[in-house]
Order: structure tokens, then C-alpha cells, then sequence
């Protein structure tokens, strides 16, 4: 009964994910949904390759189409993909209007969902709409862009994580495919261990803005504690993986990438190297986060090779962080 639930449901995604798509040929689509992916540097071919589309404005253009085609209300409401009204119970509306798609897959490739987003600046109005959990969207389980990744990644042995969808879909274009973004909430169990299916090295692509810098910070220790590698690269101020590659071109960004790579000790020292060298209770905290770190990583061996490299790079003795790795694992505990 569950399976043919579910079944429904991934049914009605697929029809909505074709709905959107087609409407992006429509007049409406072509010259607001269209324009405004062309404008971003989107291509044909990436639009079709990550299934982009178009919610057209008004209130129940997909539940119109859905209903004909033979979908219940109850499926598409299961399916996320309208809303019932507060105040009529027989009136149900799309949930998407008026906005660019987003469609999200899973690893399989069938749609689960969607993220959509607005067009113009506006702040009565959330920048993104998301698909809210369903019976095959567990948000917790889903990384935005892994049916496209995942043979990049497994051929890198690297996963590049980043926060949106646009950061995903601007990588593909500067020929980067092994990305995928969580999606503007903090890494999950079950995505570390999706990402694990495939990889064991993750490099952290977060916003350059202190959101972004706190999320890395955060990534970097469960990804540590999930047994991953774990690598970082910041961004300058107030550029994201999309903005900034768009910006300086595919081949600066790769570059960019390559050379701003860091471990997560490297990482923590960057963060805090203007404020350490003028302070010595900040190198001391810095100190105390770099093993923090440390403590996290489940193979002991691993530990006291970071451990040795970490005193290494911080000037300070091997004995003094021992002592100090001692303490956070005893606290761990
Ligand atoms: P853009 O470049 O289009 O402005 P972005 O991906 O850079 O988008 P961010 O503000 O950096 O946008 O947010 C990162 C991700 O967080 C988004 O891609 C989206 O998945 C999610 N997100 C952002 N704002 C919202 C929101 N208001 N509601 C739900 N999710 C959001
Ligand atoms: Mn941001
Ligand atoms: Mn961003
Ligand atoms: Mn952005």
C-alpha cells in the first residue's frame, strides 16, 4: 500500500517536473523564467541537464493540469505540490507561482521535489519556496545535484559541497560536476553517508559571508566525525561559488580552487591568522578549535598524524596539543 502510495507520488513529480519544463517554452516562460537563466549565464544544455523550469504566475495552473492528466488533489497535496486554503476547505492552490525551478532528484534520477525561486528582489516574500517533506522527500537524505554527481565524484575521489542550487548548476558550467549542495541547511547523518556511497574526501564550498564561514565550520566537524577528509576553501567577501566563478571565468576559478584548498587545520589558521598574530590568547583559542577538530576524527592513527601536523603549523610542542586532544576526547565521551 506504501509502495503504490509512493508510487503516485513519484509519478506526480515527473508530470510536474515536465509541467514546469514546458512552460518555460511558453510566452510567459520565455521572457521571464528564460530571461532571467539566460541573464545568470545559464545554457540551453544546462537547463535541460538539471531539469530547470518555470511556475507560471496564478493560482492553480499545475493543479488545473494535474487534476486533467487524472492526479487526486490528495496525491499532489501528499506530493507537495499544492496547498490546502486556510479559510475554504475546498480550495487548494499551487504552491509554486510565478517563480524559476529548481527540480530536485534523487540519486536514481526521479524527481522529489522542487526549489523555487523568486525573480526580483522582494521582501514580503522568501527569495526560495522548497517542497516541504513528503513520503520520498526526506530532506535529511537528499543532496541537490548527487544524480548528476555522483559518477564525477566517485571518478575524483572528491565531493564539492556547496550551500545552493545555483552554486551546483554554475560549477557544471565551469566544467566542475562533482558538487552538490545542501541546500542552505546543516549537513545530516544521512548526507554524510550518501556522500560516503561515493567519496571519501569533501571539499567544503560554503558562501563568503560570515553564515557561510559558521556553516563550514560546523560541516567540517561532522564531516571529521563522519570518518570523511575533509578540505575547505573560502570566498572572498560576499561572493558564492556561482557569483564568484561567473565572475572570474572557468579557468581562475578552477585555479582559485586549487590553490586556496586547504585542510581543515589550514582552514582554521587562515581564519584566524590576522587576529592570532596580534594576540596570543587568540592563537590559544585557535589552538583549542584546532583540536576540537582533531578530537572528532573517529581513526586514532589519523588523529596523531593531524595531531603532529597541527602543532607543526601552530609553533607550538606536540606534547602541549596531546594533552589538549586528551582532554576534548574525554569530553566527547
Ligand atoms: P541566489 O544566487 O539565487 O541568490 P543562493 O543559492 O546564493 O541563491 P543563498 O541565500 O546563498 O542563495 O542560500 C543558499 C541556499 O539556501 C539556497 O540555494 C536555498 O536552497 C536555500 N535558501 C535560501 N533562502 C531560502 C529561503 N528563504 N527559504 C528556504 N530556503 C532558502
Ligand atoms: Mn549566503
Ligand atoms: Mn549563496
Ligand atoms: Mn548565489
Amino acid at each position: 500500500e506504501l509502495y503504490k502510495e509512493k508510487e503516485s507520488l513519484y509519478i506526480a513529480l515527473s508530470f510536474a517536473r515536465d509541467f514546469f519544463v514546458k512552460n518555460l517554452r511558453t510566452e510567459e516562460g520565455r521572457s521571464i523564467g528564460l530571461s532571467y537563466f539566460k541573464e545568470r549565464g545559464f545554457t540551453q544544455q544546462i537547463i535541460e541537464k538539471f531539469d530547470l523550469g518555470y511556475a507560471l504566475e496564478g493560482w492553480d495552473h499545475l493543479l488545473t493540469a494535474g487534476k486533467e492528466a487524472g492526479f487526486s488533489e490528495d496525491v499532489m497535496l501528499k506530493a507537495g505540490l499544492i496547498l490546502q486554503s486556510e479559510s475554504d476547505a475546498n480550495r487548494k492552490y499551487d504552491r509554486f507561482r510565478g517563480r524559476v525551478t529548481f527540480t530536485i532528484h534523487n540519486v536514481g534520477g526521479k524527481p522529489i521535489g522542487f526549489g523555487a525561486r523568486i525573480l526580483k528582489k522582494d521582501k514580503n516574500q522568501p527569495k526560495y519556496i522548497n517542497s516541504p517533506e513528503t513520503p520520498v522527500y526526506h530532506k535529511s537524505d537528499v543532496l541537490y545535484g548527487m544524480f548528476q554527481a555522483k559518477q564525477a565524484i566517485r571518478n575524483t575521489g572528491n565531493c564539492y559541497l556547496v550551500e545552493g542550487y545555483t552554486d551546483v548548476v554554475s560549477l557544471h558550467l565551469s566544467g566542475i560536476e562533482n558538487v552538490v549542495a545542501s541546500s542552505g541547511t546543516s549537513l545530516t547523518e544521512g548526507q554524510i553517508k550518501l556522500i560516503k556511497r561515493f567519496a571519501d574526501q569533501v571539499t567544503v564550498l560554503y558562501d563568503g559571508d560570515p553564515a557561510g564561514i559558521k556553516a563550514s565550520l560546523r560541516g567540517i566537524d561532522l564531516l571529521l566525525e563522519g570518518g570523511l577528509n575533509v578540505k575547505a576553501v573560502v570566498f572572498p567577501e560576499g561572493e558564492d561559488p556561482d557569483s564568484y566563478s561567473q565572475k572570474v571565468g572557468s579557468e581562475a576559478f578552477a585555479a582559485y580552487l586549487e590553490e586556496k584548498s586547504r585542510n581543515f587545520i589550514g582552514f582554521k589558521i587562515d581564519l584566524y591568522r590576522d587576529e592570532m598574530e596580534s594576540d596570543p590568547l587568540k592563537k590559544a583559542n585557535l589552538i583549542k578549535e584546532v583540536v576540537q577538530s582533531i578530537s572528532k576524527i573517529p581513526d586514532p592513527i589519523l588523529r596523531s598524524v593531524f595531531s603532529k601536523e597541527a602543532a607543526g603549523l601552530l609553533e607550538i610542542g606536540e606534547d602541549i596539543l596531546f594533552t589538549e586532544l586528551n582532554k576534548s576526547l574525554l569530553q566527547n565521551q
